[in-house]
């Protein structure tokens, strides 16, 4: 029977009155012989278990190691120590599970987030990676949390599709046709007839144009769940596996679109302030720790609840793609040539550095772009009438770049298929998706948020490595 446990994040809320307590956890520290720093994972805090003098077999003693997991039955008692209002005096002592000093990888001190991607394995077991664990789960149930107060539904689109969202490539193949004696067409092509499902497919890319589907017949609908891209960029903001969050709503334009998404993120911001607090503070710790190392110009203005409530208590600026060119252009930034990319002028893509720009130097908060030039963006976002732009929006964040990219939709069939065929998209393949065009089309719009970046901005991590848990990148898919 385990059911008696009492977890360490209820335990540490408690008076200390003498009560009989049941813990189980993971040995953080044992000093003197006599206290253990317990862990259980429900919080970053441990409880001290004080093991008195001479009560305990000294072979049972030597098992209590870093990492041993232990289950203790004692009474709670006010505690003398630093810091703590009270702790656990064992009566009984059971040493779960033993774990090797000399083997274990993880010791009480500090280790470089690049050795511990290495232990991934292992790396929840510390204190910063507990936190960014639980945050990261409070920020997937406040996801659902909002968009169930809102009426939305949730649609789980398909991992496996026929259709390429974007046009572009990047995509994982799925097959199950042998690599050897691949079977071919006659002009030497492979003949996916033979395939599984009997035509080329790929692991999804965006689950956007299925929530179409299901946002013309339910009015508001959001999808949560993985979705990858074989994009060999390695960088420390792109994974090849990462969680995306997509509402796409009928009956909405650009500005509603944006409205939601700023909406959206406070929401996820405050509800972390609000149910994560301890390891929140334990990231800005962390944070400030780390920025020490950086020369002054390379640290952050603000502490990171600091950056969240400032975010939180301000607007998002929102200019227009052509502004933002203008403000480049004139930056002593470009005129200096500091950029890698120079300005070349409008209709250029916007890298990563010039979005960083914006939002650091120039605006100091997070900024949504839109009305971007149409030949930067995909087929589907609507034409505005200048036929330049297109109805998109990207939403940068300090420290991450682009956080969350969305469009009003074209609900125009004919503008829509006049598109497809400029960007030679296959009409006929679409049929599907054309059909919410020819049945009851409506102005509808939607976005799509990355999880992990969002888990980046709320965290304070640096490396998006760092807050998914077995991290996909190229030439990486260990554990
Ligand atoms: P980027 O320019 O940063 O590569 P994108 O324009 O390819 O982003 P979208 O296709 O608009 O991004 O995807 C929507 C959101 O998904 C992005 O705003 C970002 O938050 C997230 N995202 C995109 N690609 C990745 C990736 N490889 N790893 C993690 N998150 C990603
Ligand atoms: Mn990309």
């Amino acid at each position: 029977m385990f059911n008696k446990r009492v977890k360490i994040k209820e335990l540490l809320q408690w008076e200390p009155q003498q009560q009989e307590v049941t813990v189980m956890g993971w040995v953080r520290t044992f000093r003197n012989n006599q206290f253990v720093a317990l862990n259980d994972g429900s919080t970053n805090s441990n409880v001290q278990v004080l093991l008195e003098l001479g009560k305990f077999d000294e072979a049972e003693l030597k098992r209590i190691t870093t990492s041993a997991s232990i289950k203790v039955t004692g009474i709670v008692i006010p505690s003398l120590g630093k810091g703590q209002k009270l702790e656990v005096k064992a009566t009984t002592l059971e040493i779960l599970g033993d774990s090797d000093a000399e083997k274990y990888p993880l010791q009480p001190k500090k280790h470089s987030l690049e050795f511990l991607r290495e232990i991934a394995h292992l790396r929840f077991r510390t204190s910063t990676f507990g936190s960014v664990f639980r945050v990261r789960h409070s920020l997937a149930f406040a996801i659902h949390k909002f968009f169930n107060e809102k009426g939305f539904v949730y649609m789980h689109t398909p991992i496996v599709t026929a259709s390429d969202a974007e046009g572009a490539g990047e995509m994982f193949k799925v097959t199950t046709l042998p690599f050897d004696e691949t079977p071919r067409n006659e002009d030497g092509t492979v003949n996916f007839k033979e395939d599984f499902f009997g035509r080329a497919t790929n692991l999804t890319v965006s689950g956007q144009l299925e929530g179409e589907l299901g946002a013309t017949a339910f009015g508001e609908i959001y999808t949560f769940g993985p979705t990858f891209r074989a994009e060999n960029s390695n960088t420390a903001r792109h994974l090849a596996e990462f969680w995306m969050i997509e509402p796409e709503m009928a009956f909405c334009d650009l500005e509603d679109n944006m409205n939601l998404a700023e909406e959206f993120i406070k929401y996820l911001i405050k509800y972390a302030m609000e149910n994560n607090r301890e390891d929140l503070e334990f990231l800005s710790q962390r944070l400030a720790e780390e920025e020490k190392q950086l020369p002054q110009d390379k640290r952050s203005e603000m502490g990171l609840i600091e950056k969240l409530e400032f975010v939180l208590n301000n607007d998002f600026q929102r200019l227009t793609y052509t502004e933002a060119i203008d403000i480049l252009r004139e930056s002593n930034h470009n005129k200096k040539k500091k950029f890698q990319y120079p300005i070349t002028g409008w209709g250029m893509d916007l890298q990563s550095e010039h979005e960083r720009y914006l939002v650091e130097k120039h605006f100091k908060k997070p900024v949504i772009l839109n009305n971007y030039p149409k030949d930067i963006k995909a087929f589907y976002m609507r034409q505005n009438d200048d036929g330049k732009t297109v109805a998109a929006m990207d939403i940068l964040a300090p420290g991450i770049g682009e956080i969350v990219g969305g469009s009003q939709r074209e609900e125009r069939l004919d503008k829509l298929e006049q598109r497809m065929k400029e960007m030679h998209i296959p009409t006929e393949e679409m049929w599907w998706y054309l059909d919410t065009r020819r049945f009851g089309t409506v102005p509808h719009a939607g976005f799509g948020l990355g999880f992990e970046r969002m888990v980046l901005f709320v965290t304070g991590m640096t490396n998006i490595r760092d807050v998914i848990a077995f991290p996909r990148t190229p030439k990486s898919a260990e554990f």
